[in-house]
């Protein structure tokens, strides 16, 4: 089956792509480069350069190829960057997915996985979360999410439409030849790897007044190799399901100082830190709950260690953005 993978010039979609080639799928890459790279798209995809909000671009591609089903990846993801600019997350990440929902019903396509967020719980009444808790999104980027993830209901509920969604916390790590390269960066751990390559002078903590045990945002890191396999569970998944929704995390919560302590185990840098202001938007702690997954698809994350998490980042840094 040939699967279409928006966003697969981008940290995540680049890699699922990679891994779904593996698992024998055709893979069609659509991706505007507004903030992926060329480079990551991996050999043996095919790449079509155009934007979501390109209707015809779209039917086109459709027309052109037998598509069974579509990966959605492409979004703008910053938190902060959405606390200053909701108006283009909305566009982007509600709107362009609404346009291609229409044109995949457009075209009888109706097999979608869709990268969610652990930014839909906002602060969660308890921890781990589970995936019916509250969706009570602090920042537009999880409501920019959230409205998708309601389009996806009701295409389901009024006409059989089939979908994963899956929320990620905190994705991270690299594998030997794709990693993580936002430009600017935004990201704790690519930031804090910055500092130990010498191309940042420290880490700015953003905030340590959060009510956690050391002050610090808690957050999930979940290995991006574990993401990507499952998508590939998902995808199998909705051969025989219509409707599924979970979380992917480790279940174990790190905070900010203790990423950052670590990275000084695995890179053997200093890396100063000096803390700010809190940034907005932030929720104080995420962390998932992964049960719902494991037992009806029997994911199992591989490399769920964070020292392993940060080293794999490392080593791809290194070697990559020397
Ligand atoms: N963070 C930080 N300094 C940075 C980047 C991030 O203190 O330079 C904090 C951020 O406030 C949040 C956590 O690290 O509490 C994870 O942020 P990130 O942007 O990596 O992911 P998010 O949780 O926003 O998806």
């Amino acid at each position: 089956m040939r699967v279409l993978v928006t966003g697969g010039a981008g940290y995540i979609g680049s890699i699922v792509a990679a891994e779904l080639l593996g698992a024998g799928y055709e893979v069609t890459v659509l991706d505007n480069l507004s903030r992926g790279h060329r480079a990551a798209v991996p050999e043996g995809a095919a790449f079509v350069e155009t934007d979501l909000a390109d209707r015809q671009a779209l039917d086109r591609l459709f027309r052109e190829q037998a598509i069974g089903a579509v990966l959605h990846f492409a979004a703008f993801i910053e938190v902060g960057e959405s606390m200053n600019d909701p108006a283009v997350f909305f566009r982007n990440n509600s709107a362009n997915t609404l346009q291609l929902l229409e044109a995949m019903l457009a075209h009888g396509v109706d097999r979608f996985v869709f990268s969610s967020t652990a930014a839909l719980y906002g602060n969660p009444r308890r921890v781990p979360i589970v995936e019916d808790d509250p969706l009570t999104p602090t920042n537009p980027y999880g409501e920019s999410k959230l409205i998708a993830e309601r389009m996806l209901f009701w295409l389901h509920d009024r006409l059989g439409f089939r979908y994963a969604s899956l929320r990620y916390f905190n994705a991270a790590g690299a594998t030997a030849t794709r990693g993580e390269n936002h430009q600017p960066e935004s990201h704790l751990i690519p930031r804090i790897l910055q500092v130990a390559q010498g191309r940042a002078q420290d880490i700015k903590i953003f905030g340590d007044d959060y009510p956690t045990p050391d002050g610090t945002c808690v957050r999930d890191y979940v290995h991006v190799l574990d993401l990507a396999s499952a998508h590939v569970l998902a995808l199998q998944a909705l051969e025989e399901r219509g409707r599924l929704i979970y979380n992917l995390g480790n279940g174990c919560g790190f905070s900010v100082r203790e990423v950052i302590d670590a990275a000084r185990r695995v890179t053997g840098h200093p890396i100063p830190a000096s803390v700010h202001q809190r940034r907005p938007g932030d929720p104080a702690t995420l962390v998932a709950s992964s049960e719902k997954i494991r037992g009806e698809l029997g994911w199992q994350p591989r490399h769920p260690g964070l020292d392993a998490i940060i080293g794999s980042a490392w080593e791809w840094m290194r070697r990559a953005l020397a």
